[in-house]
């Protein structure tokens, strides 16, 4: 699935015959590692599907997604596959990578390059060499690729990926077709989000500075602290105490957000049976429910409201914490 503010790129690079040399740089977060593997897929795929993306479950789409495809290479920072690194090369952590300057392509990567670049190609004629983060050739590595670039080969061609393409010898990129992707914009990322079931999309779109890719990670990431606060909440293991010190650890605005739609569905459960946010914990809605009544519910609805006021600048973030969190306990 080609990102759809990515579209028209991929269309222009199936309209000609493939550059010798293509830089795809781009702000991080909307996706252009995977749209320089699509490329590849594109151009190596069995069946393709009609927009000639690779249909990433013939042989081939396996090779390429694997690195192991016989004509094709990929140059990444030493410690990108090793375990821990930050660069696994896979859907949303993908985009989540590290600034770090401290890994690198060596000369010794480019230099490994040379038997492949002579060997006659096994399969479609093409012959494709994916770098990727290219700004992390160190100098003697570019000095390598520019001499490489200098002696172009019939069928074979070179993807640069970079999110900070100035720090690329200029050198390099004079050899290179400069493609700058931009953001979309918000009413396309805003669709997207939204076909990827990601509530409030708006509010992590404008925290992600209009990046769609991390627009999505951070609501993701959002998902797994509210889903585990609320675990321990509704679980009943822990006492007021315990709970507060672990509720005061989260970002307490976005905590009081969780636990102000956690009592209105408890109001909205007494009231009528139903449950507008929590449908993944309904049970614990309906069986928390029953130890209030609704005036207890008004009440503590109120008290949360009043709440927000002290959010901001809360001089104890635990006590605050507890003070909201006590009803449920005196609900017991
Ligand atoms: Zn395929």
């Amino acid at each position: 699935m080609i990102y759809p503010w990515l579209q028209q790129a991929f269309e222009r690079f199936q309209q000609g015959p493939p550059p010798q040399a293509l830089l795809v740089s781009g702000p991080r977060g909307i996706g252009i590692s995977v749209f320089a593997q699509q490329l590849v897929q594109g151009l190596f795929c069995e069946h393709p599907t009609t927009n000639r993306s690779g249909c990433g479950s013939c042989s081939p789409c396996h090779w390429i997604m694997a690195g192991s495809h016989p004509d094709f290479r990929l140059l990444e920072p030493e410690s990108a596959g090793a375990p821990g690194a930050e660069t696994p090369r896979s859907g949303v952590v993908e985009e989540n990578r590290s600034a770090s300057g401290s890994v690198w392509i060596t000369v010794d990567a480019v230099r490994s390059l040379n038997d492949f670049l002579v060997l006659s190609t096994h399969r479609t004629g093409y012959r494709v060499v994916l770098i990727d983060p290219a700004d992390a050739l160190n100098p003697s590595a570019a000095n390598a690729l520019l001499k490489v670039l200098e002696e172009p080969r019939q069928g074979t061609l070179f993807i640069l990926v970079s999110e900070r393409a100035t720090r690329i010898p200029a050198t390099i990129r004079s050899r290179c077709q400069h493609w700058k992707l931009g953001l979309p914009s918000p009413r396309l990322a805003l669709a997207w989000l939204e076909s990827q079931a990601i509530s409030n999309a708006e509010h992590w779109l404008a925290l992600a500075g209009q990046a769609p890719l991390e627009a999505q990670r951070l609501a993701l990431q959002d998902q797994g602290e509210r889903r585990a606060w609320l675990e321990a909440f509704t679980g009943g293991q822990l006492t007021l105490i315990q709970l507060s010190e672990q509720t005061a650890k989260l970002p307490l605005p976005e905590w009081l957000n969780w636990l102000q739609r956690w009592v209105f569905d408890l109001i909205e459960f007494k009231s009528w049976g139903q449950v507008r946010y929590h449908l993944a914990f309904s049970a614990q809605v309906a069986r928390m429910s029953e130890r209030f009544s609704l005036q207890e519910l008004l009440a503590w609805e109120i008290s949360l409201r009043e709440g927000r006021r002290l959010m901001q600048h809360p001089l104890n973030p635990r006590l605050l914490a507890e003070q909201l969190l006590l009803p449920c306990y005196l609900s017991r």
